[in-house]
This record gives structure tokens, C-alpha cells and sequence, in this order.
């Protein structure tokens, strides 16, 4: 029996993409490996947005190819944005790979290991038109109550900054009825929590349904609990999504929305496509509507011609939004994108100390938020144990914060009412109240 490694690199899309690659390859007849080293398959599921990403892809190819010296019939791949991007450039510079594809042609992994085994070595890269198909019937999942569904493929935006539009292609979106029959199914297999996903998820539509609409139909499938959805564009939040928030029960009070920048100069040049002003209305109505409303949100620092007063401008939008989690980059620039060919870009050390002055602030406003939560009770979905101490279970609230609990007979995988007893730096701890199953 043939063993595979894949080795992941960047979000959830690209986490969920690998499910699906290791669907591929368990209908081929292979299983999970132990490691590398007793691999007959190593793929690496690689990212682009990241600063050195094509450079850390081949460094890790450097490490592949003494284990390929050793065992001859090894087959090394490469898949994700960094193989759409380099392509054939990856057998120039490491001959030993044996497989590139990009993240839009995942349903043909299965021929792309043949070619490879018989010709020696298979390419394939996505084209703008080329059909998509969603291979998602035969992925992969993670075990626990969570599953990723894919909504969309591709964005269609112009951000100067984004590498993604020229990797993962132009937007396609699935049908509805493939999403509503793969979610009923996740659900038959006791998951009930459903991640939607896309690039820019909240602008799937399918004739004159939009992505409100789909999420009325993924509320309406029994045994769904929870929903979620990344990434979101604060363009397309559109107010009947913001009525979906407050009047569908499945869709959790919580909403990651990249801002950027709280700058309207910086966002201008970044292609945004809103003001700040916009984005911070669309935050405080949904907070006015729906109790507890959390955000969470990706902040890019340093971007081309970034003066310290636009800088400023990002420091007061994170005392305006209160964000719960902040997912925050120093501007690195993406080969081909337009903002990489700026000739006012700002020199590493200054953002990394903008950087390191963000981080601080947002520690003082998650603390302050987490303070506010102490003795109130939130519902828990249990998904593990904590990494540092076996004896102590983990799981997340409706509004997506990490809550920790002492293992007791009623903490099992499943729903947990647990009063929070103490804030910490990015998550709580709290005393449970009662258990219910999970499905
Ligand atoms: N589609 C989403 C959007 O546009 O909001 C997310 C795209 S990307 C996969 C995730 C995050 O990486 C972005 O939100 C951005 O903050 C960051 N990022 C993308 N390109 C970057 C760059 N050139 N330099 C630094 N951070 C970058």
C-alpha cells in the first residue's frame, strides 16, 4: 500500500483544499503516512500571499531531495498558489519534482499521479476559462464537529497588493444545490458546524439568489447548529446578509472582514473599494442588531507611501471596531501585482515597529474585551483538548472565542454551557454548566 504527506501552508482554503487532495489520493488506494520519511507521496499545498514564499517552497524542496536519493520511487508534488505562480520554473530549479498543480485543477490529482508515475513527471496549471470542478464529495475531514464547505473558487477583485487574483483565477461559483447536498451529508456524518468558504465568499450568487439567500438554505438543513463564513469583502455585506446575521439561528454572531487599512488614502491606492467610514458603519449595524457581535479582521502594515498619520488612521480604526482577533502583516510586495512596482516603499524596521505598535494596542483592547466577559455564560462546542495541558478541553463560542474548561464527566465533544471564570491574553477559561450532545 503506497503512503502520502501533504504539507500545508496558509488558510483555511488551502487547509481544506488538502482535505480534498487526501480524498483524492484514499480513492487511488493510498493512506496517510507517518512522516515524510516513510512517504511514498509528499505533496506541499503551498501559499503565496506569505513574504519569501516561493523561496521557503524550495528550501523545503532542498530538505525533499535528500529523502528522494534515498528512496528512488519517492514522488515529490507541488500544488497550491506557489505552483500556479511559478509552474514549470519548479522542474528547472528542482529537477527532482515529479508533479506541479495549481489550486484550481485539484480534481485531477488522481490522472496528474499517473502521468507522473508512467511519463515522469505532470503538470497542470488553471487557466482563467478553464471549467472548475468541486471535487468536495470525496475530501478528507479533519474528525470534530467542524467542517469546511467550499462556496467559490477564485476572486475577481483588483487589490494591488493581492497576489490571489492571479493564482486562484477569476470567480466561480457552485451550484447551490451541490453546497445544500454536501452540507445534509456532513450532517448525516454527525458534523454540525458548517464553514463556508471562498475567496471573497459573501459575493456568491446563482441567478437571483445571493449569498443571504444561500445562507437561508444552509440555516434550513436539519441538524445544522452552527455557520460560518471566510473571507467577506466589506463591499458585498450587503444589508440582506446583515439580516441574515440577526434573523437566521444558525449563523454565528461573529464576522471575519479584512480591513486593510483604517485609512482612506491607503485603501484608495490598495483598490478596496470602501472608505473606512463605510466599513465602521457596516461593523457598528450589525453590533446594534445582534448581541455580542464579534469581529475579527486582517490589517496590512507598511503599505507603499504609508505616512505615519495613515498609520494613525489604523491604530484609531482598532479603538473604533474593537475587533477580537487581529490577524496583522507587514506590506510585502508579490511579484506581478501592481503595488510591487511602487517606488515608495517603506524600509523593513519601520513596519516591523508599526507592527509591533499595532500588536500592543490591539492586546490592550482584547484585554479590556475579555475583562467585560467574566462571569457571563456563553454556549461552547467542544472540539479538543488543549495542546499544553491534556486535562483541560477546548472549544470555541457562537462568537468564535477560544474558551478553555477543566475535563469533567460532562465534558465530552459536544455542546457545553460554561460560565467564563478567567480572561487571559487570546482566550477565557471557564466552569461548565450542563452538557448536550452534539447532534
Ligand atoms: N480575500 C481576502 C481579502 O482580500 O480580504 C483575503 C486574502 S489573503 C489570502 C489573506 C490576507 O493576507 C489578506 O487579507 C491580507 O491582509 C494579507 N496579504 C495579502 N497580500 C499581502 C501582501 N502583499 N503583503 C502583506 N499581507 C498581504
Amino acid at each position: 500500500m503506497r503512503r502520502f504527506v501533504i504539507e500545508t501552508w496558509g488558510c483555511q482554503m488551502n487547509v481544506h483544499d488538502s482535505e480534498k487532495m487526501a480524498g483524492i489520493l484514499g480513492a487511488h488506494g493510498y493512506r496517510p503516512a507517518e512522516s515524510a520519511a516513510s512517504a511514498d507521496l509528499i505533496l506541499l499545498n503551498t501559499c503565496s500571499v506569505r513574504e519569501k514564499a516561493a523561496s521557503k517552497v524550495f528550501n523545503r524542496l532542498g530538505a525533499l531531495r535528500r529523502l528522494k536519493a534515498r528512496h528512488p520511487d519517492l514522488l515529490i508534488g507541488v500544488c497550491g498558489c506557489v505552483a500556479q505562480q511559478e509552474g514549470e520554473t519548479i522542474f528547472r530549479r528542482a529537477p527532482w519534482v515529479d508533479l506541479v498543480m495549481g489550486p484550481r485543477n485539484i480534481a485531477h490529482l488522481g490522472a496528474l499521479l499517473e502521468q507522473a508515475r508512467t511519463d515522469g513527471r505532470s503538470i497542470s496549471l488553471a487557466r482563467d476559462d478553464d471549467p472548475i470542478t468541486f471535487p468536495a464529495e470525496t475530501a478528507s475531514r479533519a474528525p470534530g464537529p467542524r467542517a469546511f464547505v467550499t462556496v467559490m473558487e477564485g476572486c475577481n477583485k483588483t487589490c494591488t497588493f493581492c497576489i490571489v487574483p492571479y493564482t486562484r483565477g477569476r470567480e466561480v461559483y457552485r451550484p447551490a444545490a451541490e453546497i445544500v447536498r454536501e452540507v445534509r451529508d456532513l450532517v448525516s456524518r454527525g458534523y454540525c458546524e458548517i464553514e463556508l468558504l471562498g475567496q471573497t465568499v459573501n459575493a456568491w450568487r446563482e441567478g437571483e439568489t445571493d449569498f443571504a439567500g444561500l445562507l437561508f438554505m444552509v440555516d434550513r438543513i436539519p441538524g445544522v447548529r452552527r455557520v460560518r463564513f471566510t473571507t467577506s469583502h466589506a463591499g458585498h455585506l450587503t444589508s440582506a446578509i446583515m439580516r441574515a446575521f440577526r434573523d437566521l439561528p444558525t449563523v454565528c454572531n461573529h464576522l471575519h472582514l479584512p480591513a486593510q487599512s483604517g485609512s482612506d488614502r491607503v485603501l484608495r491606492a490598495m483598490k478596496r473599494g470602501y472608505t473606512r467610514g463605510k466599513y465602521l458603519a457596516k461593523i457598528e449595524a450589525l453590533r446594534r442588531d445582534i448581541p455580542d457581535m464579534a469581529f475579527s479582521t486582517d490589517l496590512i502594515v507598511g503599505f507603499p507611501g504609508e505616512s505615519e498619520s495613515d498609520f494613525h488612521a489604523t491604530l484609531d480604526l482598532l479603538r473604533a471596531a474593537r475587533f477580537d482577533q487581529v490577524y496583522a502583516f507587514t506590506y510585502s510586495p508579490r511579484p506581478g501585482t501592481p503595488a510591487a512596482a511602487a517606488k515608495d516603499g517603506l524600509p523593513e524596521p519601520v513596519k516591523l515597529e508599526r507592527l509591533q505598535r499595532l500588536l500592543a494596542i490591539q492586546d490592550e483592547v482584547l484585554a479590556e474585551r475579555h475583562k467585560a466577559l467574566v462571569g457571563r455564560t456563553f454556549e461552547v462546542l467542544i472540539d479538543g483538548r488543549s495542546r499544553l495541558d491534556d486535562g483541560v478541553a477546548k472549544g470555541r463560542t457562537r462568537c468564535n472565542r477560544i474558551v478553555h474548561v477543566p475535563v469533567t464527566a460532562s465534558t465530552r465533544n459536544g455542546f457545553l454551557d460554561v460560565r467564563i471564570s478567567r480572561a487571559h491574553a487570546h482566550s477565557l477559561t471557564g466552569e461548565p454548566l450542563e452538557a448536550t450532545p452534539a447532534a
